[in-house]
């Protein structure tokens, strides 16, 4: 009897022990809108558990496409002819490689050769995508004279132009944009990362226009408007949506890379297009900053932030209400902040605050916990309020 009282013990000791690593809601006050460790864009879960018509057209009833929802809502969005969606932009790129330049060359600017995030080093996918790198240019200058050389002195199948997310370079420095590289003979390929749609972001309008910190951010639109033949970006970036890579751009481009075998182990489940389909539908709509959290959060007025944070303070009774800085974060816009608002409190209370019952993520400054209210979502307040009024 005492035994069977220890394993179960010992059972429920392990369940507790496991409840930490479970994946769970969290609400995110750390002020980094997109936090690669807490998933990047909040997106909502679908609730029921009903089947999806994922390659099913329900107009003839016969087998469908699971790109095409996708590349219709693309199309008008950002000018492109077709698009495939993969399971994240390392993917995305890894496929386009494998598809387009198996055994052949691809022309990178030396200063573009970047590793993004945890292991995504160009040298590296394109080892394993069968391409071979061919190095242009130097790491400060890159030039159409060097793309040129390479193009005719080498067998190139593919220019690649990596968008260097995560750090910018400055001084004496030289790139060659996409409306010089798209005169060459040779398919251009823009990895733009963050998903950008559009860069006058239409769906910003009447909402102060375009933000500051969105400055420098390569978009979709415009990158296959100078050019490019094909268009890799992540969905959970500044587009917003799901964790997810799409290729867009030239029909048969993303055909060869949508007939390659790698393809069926790339492809997302039913779960992620429905997440992306809403989010491109709200592009489609105009809805983006009511619709799609990220957008919401990232265009909360400074105002609403303040009286938010004020009234977590007053209702807790816990910290004081203070000017923050929040970062859009994923690699997206580095050097630039957004500002924000959020509850300053005294020492570090962040393990108090992830034992909440929606653990809170907060992050800590000078001996003090910060937790931002851009990052929260105004549904969330109240668990914050709980959470701080328990520290008293
Ligand atoms: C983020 C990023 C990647 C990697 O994308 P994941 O969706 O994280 O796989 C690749 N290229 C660029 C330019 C990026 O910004």
């Amino acid at each position: 009897m005492a035994d069977g009282g220890d394993a179960e013990s010992n059972a429920l000791e392990n369940v507790r022990e496991l409840e930490a690593l479970l994946h769970t809601d969290v609400v995110n006050a750390t002020g980094v809108l997109l936090h690669t460790n807490l998933g990047r864009a909040p997106v909502p879960l679908r609730s029921n558990a009903r089947s999806t018509n994922v390659e099913l057209d329900l107009g003839t009833g016969l087998r469908g496409s699971r790109h095409e929802a996708v590349s219709r809502l693309l199309g008008p969005l950002c000018g492109a002819e077709a698009a495939v969606v993969v399971n994240n932009n390392a993917a995305a790129v890894l496929l386009v490689l494998a598809a387009l330049a198996p055994g052949r060359g691809v022309a990178v600017s030396r200063g573009e050769s970047v590793e993004i995030g945890g292991g995504f080093r160009i040298p590296d996918v394109m080892e394993q995508s069968g391409a071979r790198l061919v190095d242009v240019g130097t790491t400060n200058r890159t030039r159409l004279a060097d793309y040129q050389r390479a193009v005719t002195s080498d067998d190139i199948a593919l220019i690649m132009k990596i968008h260097p997310s995560n750090f910018t370079l400055t001084g004496f420095t030289e790139s060659t944009p996409v409306t010089d590289l798209a005169a060459l003979p040779v398919p251009v390929v823009a990895d733009v990362g963050s998903g950008l749609l559009d860069s006058t972001c239409p769906w910003l309008h009447g909402r102060g226009g375009v933000p500051g910190w969105l400055a420098g951010e390569p978009a979709v639109r415009q990158s296959l408007a100078d050019g490019a033949d094909l268009v890799t970006f992540s969905g959970d970036k500044l587009l917003g949506g799901p964790q997810c890579g799409v290729i867009t751009g030239r029909a048969d481009l993303v055909s060869a890379c949508a007939s390659h075998p790698l393809m069926r182990a790339l492809r997302p489940g039913s779960h992620v297009l429905a997440m992306l389909q809403e989010t491109l539908l709200s592009y489609v709509a105009r809805t983006v900053c009511d619709e799609v959290p990220f957008w919401a959060m990232a265009t909360a007025p400074l105002e609403s932030l303040e009286q938010r944070a004020r009234l977590v303070v007053a209702t807790s009774g816990v910290g004081t209400a203070a000017q923050t800085e929040a970062l859009v974060g994923a690699g997206s816009a580095p050097g630039t902040v957004i500002p924000s608002w959020g509850v300053v409190v005294e020492g570090d209370v962040t393990a108090d605050l992830r034992r909440s019952t929606v653990p809170i993520m907060a992050r800590t400054r000078d001996g003090k916990t910060l937790v931002d209210m851009r990052t929260v979502s105004p549904a969330d307040d109240p668990i914050v309020v709980d959470a701080l009024a328990a520290l008293r």
